[in-house]
């Protein structure tokens, strides 16, 4: 039987740098990186709501990190380190393992250890909730929703609707064949937090967001925060190739309300476009240009003939009313 102390050495121990004190005591101390600021973040995942129950733990533990990470780069936050609390109704160590394999290699390879936590044991649904601290240099007010501007140019980082399509294979959608799912799968299970080009935007980019809930409803939180409007040309959008020969009305419609890409979507004035373009390549992430930013405020979706699409202001809202085949 493995017992609450056993279970945080053997899973949740990590390593950590010169002058951190870690997991082990009340609380861990870290040392304030000179001219820094700290950047901090928290997000709560549900078994059911979330993740489904039989979910790989390998792949649970890389994506809880990385929902918070991916909240980090849109700010353009260095990760520093994280803590962990989690609700398990048993201890079962294949599924510790696995799911602690998964959570600390991305954090070793973002440069951010686990540093403290806690555990708790549940009725029966797992909880996961990670608080992921970063750093910002000091007086730089970072990546905000308020700051985009009329005229910027609005940005999407890697491909988009690849992860919704996953879901839709695996809650059963017969238009998803197993092949397809099969190579779908890894952007909904393992997404990649753009910390680099978050990092690589600061003093360049406005606005930036997290594209998690679908690039509509993402995009309009940033353009209500900053008091202004965008159109986009749907004929842009980088929709995932994996995507190519489904029919369209449903590449589009993964494109702009689907969840769980975990890209970053930012607005820049014009004269950044090249800046834009060589940070990009610098850290390998591509880039697309997809609209445009305006004062007067709404989004607005141009077909290919430049005629406006309706979109309904869809994407995930956990108190919003039922949502439907989004
Ligand atoms: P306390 O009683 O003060 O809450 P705990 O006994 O819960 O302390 O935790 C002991 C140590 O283990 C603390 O340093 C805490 O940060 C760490 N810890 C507990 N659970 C986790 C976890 N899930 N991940 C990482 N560290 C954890
Ligand atoms: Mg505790």
């Amino acid at each position: 039987m493995l017992g609450e102390f056993d279970l945080i050495r053997a899973y949740f121990q990590d390593q950590v740098g010169p002058g951190v004190l870690g997991v082990g005591d009340d609380a861990a101390r870290m040392p304030m990186p000179p001219g820094e600021q700290i950047v901090v973040c928290k997000d709560l995942l549900i078994e059911g709501r979330h993740f489904f129950p039989d979910v790989d733990p390998e792949t649970l533990g890389h994506k809880a990190l990385a929902v918070n990470l991916s909240d980090l780069a849109a700010m353009g936050s260095k990760p520093l380190g994280f803590l962990l609390g989690i609700g398990l109704p048993e201890a079962n160590p294949q599924w510790l393992a696995a799911f602690s394999r998964g959570m600390l290699a991305l954090g070793h390879s973002a440069g951010c250890p686990l540093i403290g936590g806690d555990t708790v044991r549940v009725g029966s649904e797992k909880v996961i909730s990670i608080t992921a601290l970063g750093t910002l240099p000091a007086g730089q007010p970072g990546l905000l929703r308020q700051a985009a501007k009329d005229g910027d140019d609005v940005w999407v980082s890697g491909s988009l609707g690849a992860a919704h399509v996953a879901l839709l294979g695996l809650q059963g959608d017969e238009r998803i064949t197993p092949e397809r799912l099969g190579s779908l799968r890894p952007a909904l299970e393992i997404p990649q937090p753009r910390l680099a080009l978050g990092q690589a935007l600061l003093g360049i980019a406005h606005a930036a967001i997290d594209v998690s809930d679908g690039l509509v409803q993402d995009l309009g939180h940033v353009l209500q925060a900053s008091g202004c409007g965008a159109v986009l040309e749907s004929s842009r959008l980088p929709i995932d190739v994996r995507l190519n020969g489904l029919a369209d009305e449903l590449r589009l419609k993964a494109a702009l309300s689907g969840g769980d890409d975990y890209e970053l979507c930012f607005t820049a004035p014009l004269a950044r476009r090249e800046d834009i373009l060589t940070l990009a390549r610098s850290v390998a992430v591509p880039v697309t240009r997809i609209g445009r930013i305006h004062s007067a405020p709404g989004l607005t979706v141009l077909d290919d003939h430049g005629q406006p699409i309706s979109i309904r202001q869809s994407g995930f809202d956990h108190f919003g009313p039922a949502q439907d085949d989004v």
